[in-house]
């Protein structure tokens, strides 16, 4: 476990990003999830599997975005059938995520509301969380449906935290991208960046 110092700051409101914070980023779980995207799109588009992968590239280049979801539901696909198929089928248990007693510890002994503010589905944030063992600490989890698809860094997606920062709240935010950061600690947020995830 790192030491970034957090047991030592006091907040009201901690943000926690989830993919590559809470726990390292896997490149394998995102080959996986990535793989069953291609199956999944096979299958809405009625092509070979291996065309895929290229189907995947045009349509994210067509929408603009980095976000397969975000793309595909512009072409109609069922949200809750494609995350349902792809992001929930995978096992967190076998790309290592587990839990860890130090990591419950410290999420334990943060006072103050803890949320997850995440760039994919809140609904696979949760299942990481299950498999970390701390899901039952955050009171949320704000994945990109929650926020009607706007993206960090955008600032959209951090302007929630105006009400906590405008009535003298203190929000920690801690995240392994500086983009983000940079956006939280221009709205006022306590910020921490974690480079490669808390473990
Ligand atoms: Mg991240």
């Amino acid at each position: 476990m790192k030491y970034l110092g957090l047991e030592n700051l006091k907040a009201d409101l901690w943000v926690f990003d989830n993919d590559g914070t809470l726990y390292p980023n896997s490149k394998d779980l995102e080959h996986a999830v990535g793989d069953l995207m291609d199956e999944y799109i096979a299958g809405f588009y009625s092509i070979k599997k291996l065309e895929a992968s290229k189907k995947r590239k045009d349509i994210l280049q067509k929408y603009n975005t980095k976000y397969t979801l975000i793309a595909l539901r512009q072409d109609g696909i069922s949200e809750d059938d494609f995350i349902q198929k792809t992001y929930l089928s995978i096992n967190p248990v076998d790309f290592g995520v587990t839990s860890n007693i130090e990591l419950t510890k410290l999420i334990g002994s943060l006072a103050g509301e803890k949320i997850i503010l995440t760039n994919n589905p809140s609904e696979f944030a949760g299942l990481i969380l299950k498999s970390l063992g701390i899901k039952h600490f955050f009171s949320r989890i704000i994945g990109m449906r929650e926020r009607n698809y706007v993206q960090k860094p955008s600032i959209g997606a951090f302007e929630f935290l105006m009400y906590w920062l405008e009535n003298d709240k203190t929000v920690v935010l801690v995240d392994d991208c500086l983009d983000n950061i940079t956006i939280a600690k221009s709205l006022g947020c306590v910020t921490i960046f974690v480079e490669g995830g808390l473990l």
